[in-house]
């Protein structure tokens, strides 16, 4: 199915790695120019490499509070324009409620949290101009809390009312903005995971596998693949219900 998303400029947040790389080659194999943000410069060098349309890395810490107008501007400064943003960077401790501190929490926030309502403010006037769209990665844990992800929990469910609060905005300048709420993805961070409960059950990777899958009552782990093809759905005029959608004046 084509797409119609050649030549859109898109803006992916944490592209270095795991699932916002694989949305970032997704977009890229549509004809997308990307900007695509994280903290390795190197490792986005590399994504860069493995993109088929033009990539513009940008290494950047999005806990600065002026860091995500920063990323937004160098995207109108090179491209002229943006269609779509991906709020994806996230990075939120685990551990037992009483041991975390006001630093894990704070950190978390400012990054998932703050990073896309910065980022989301900063590209809505240009997202207007082109009637462009919103996808936030979000995370199951926004939806059903654990004992062992208080902060990612909260940040995520703090991002799911977000992404309704936006939507109904976005209805009145044309902006779509989408969730997509992941359960768990095959991807380092897993695979890191899975290696610290194989060590503590002295088992080995697969059967910690076997047994993290067993709990979570799935057949398997997504797959970054999976997401980034929804990415590119939603970002698509393929997800516009109504053709003649107008916006309220
Ligand atoms: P990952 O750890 O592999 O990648 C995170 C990305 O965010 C990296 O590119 C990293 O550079 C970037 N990042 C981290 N801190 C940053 C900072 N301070 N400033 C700028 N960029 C920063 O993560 P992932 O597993 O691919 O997850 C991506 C998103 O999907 C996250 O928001 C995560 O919460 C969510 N999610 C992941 C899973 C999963 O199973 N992997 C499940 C549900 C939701």
């Amino acid at each position: 199915m084509d797409l119609h998303l050649k030549n859109k400029v898109a803006i992916i947040t944490g592209a270095s790695r795991g699932i916002g790389r694989s949305i970032a080659q997704t977009l890229s194999a549509e004809g997308v120019q990307l900007v695509i943000a994280a903290r390795s410069g190197e490792l986005l060098d590399e994504v860069v490499k493995s993109c088929d349309s033009e990539a513009i890395p940008v290494a950047i810490d999005l806990r600065d509070e002026d860091a995500p107008q920063r990323l937004i501007n160098i995207a109108v400064n090179h491209f002229g324009r943006i269609d779509v943003l991906v709020n994806n960077a996230g990075a939120t401790k685990r551990g037992d409620f009483l041991e975390l501190t006001e630093a894990d929490w704070k950190d978390g926030f400012d990054l998932k949290f703050f990073g896309a309502v910065r980022c989301t403010r900063a590209a809505w006037p240009y997202l207007k101009v082109n009637k462009g769209s919103v996808v936030n990665i979000v995370g199951i844990g926004g939806r059903t809390g654990n004992a062992e992800f208080s902060i990612g929990g909260s940040v995520n469910a703090a991002i799911l009312n977000l992404t309704k609060v936006l939507a109904d905005r976005g209805i009145k300048d044309g902006i779509r903005v989408n969730a997509i709420n992941p359960g768990s993805i095959a991807t380092d961070r897993l695979q890191t995971r899975l290696k610290h409960l194989a060590t503590e059950k002295n088992i080995s990777i697969a059967e910690a596998a076997k047994e993290m899958a067993l709990k979570q009552d799935i057949e398997r782990f997504g797959t970054p693949e999976e997401v980034a093809h929804v990415v590119a759905f939603l970002a698509s005029s393929a997800a516009i219900v109504d053709p003649d959608f107008q916006t309220i004046d």
